[in-house]
Formats: structure tokens, C-alpha cells, sequence
């Protein structure tokens, strides 16, 4: 299978089934050596999200990085191309090289509430103070 903007390589061991970002290392759950790999969803949410105002020597100032966790319940450090994200939010990680790439993915348009057309007019209609006259 060919990796595509919306997928992931991620490996899984074929001992215990701990899923894992691909590495050269063995399997770090039970440290078997043999895996698998397959293709995963690319979005995952930010656990956890930092700028460093004064990174190390060849990389841009400022450096976004984001823990993100995909679907498959594995974390992965991401470097954020964009505004660092706010924990919870949905990125899209690719793989570039050795390093990940995350950037924030588009919020998805705002589900329908009642029948549309912006805020109710009656709003305070119910308010618990209001009694019908007499
Ligand atoms: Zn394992």
C-alpha cells in the first residue's frame, strides 16, 4: 500500500500487538524483534503542545513541537509547521525524512442546531423568573 497525505506508516509487533511508531529498534512494549507494518489514519489529537524560543543549532526560531496521538493509541512527537495547536485539537501528521510534520487540520463545519438562521430571538424565553400574567 502506498502512504498517502491521510495515512501513516505505523508497525505493530507481532508478539504482543503493541502498536508503535516505526523505528530500527525493537518492539518497545516487549522488545521482540519482529513487526509488521500497516497503514493507520494520520489524525491524531495534541496531547500536549510547546514552542522552544531558542532550539538547537539548524532549527527555526521558533520551534513548535506537538505530542500527538493518533488513533491507534500510539504518541508521537511532531514538529507544527504552523501556530503551536491547542491540546485537544486535530492535526494531520506526515512522515518528512526522519522527522514528523503536524499541521492543524481544518475544524469541521459546525453541526446544524434547530432550524438554522443564527441565534433564537426568544432567547430568555425561559427564563425560570418568568410568570404568565394573571
Ligand atoms: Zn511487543
Amino acid at each position: 500500500m502506498t502512504p498517502s497525505a491521510e495515512t501513516l506508516e505505523l508497525y505493530r509487533c507481532d508478539n504482543c500487538q503493541w502498536r508503535y511508531a516505526p523505528t530500527d529498534s525493537p518492539c518497545p512494549h516487549c522488545g521482540a524483534p519482529k513487526r509488521t507494518p500497516f497503514e493507520a489514519s494520520a489524525l491524531g489529537r495534541v496531547a500536549a503542545a510547546t514552542e522552544l524560543v531558542n532550539p538547537s543549532e539548524g532549527w527555526p526560531a521558533p520551534h513548535r513541537l506537538a505530542l500527538v496521538e493518533l488513533s491507534e493509541s500510539v504518541r508521537l512527537l511532531a514538529i507544527m509547521d504552523e501556530r503551536l495547536p491547542a491540546v485537544g485539537s486535530v492535526v494531520s501528521v506526515r512522515k518528512d525524512g526522519e522527522i514528523y510534520r503536524a499541521r492543524t487540520e481544518p475544524a469541521p463545519p459546525p453541526a446544524p442546531v434547530g432550524r438554522g438562521e443564527g441565534e433564537s430571538p426568544r432567547a430568555g424565553a425561559s427564563d425560570p423568573s418568568f410568570e404568565p400574567p394573571r
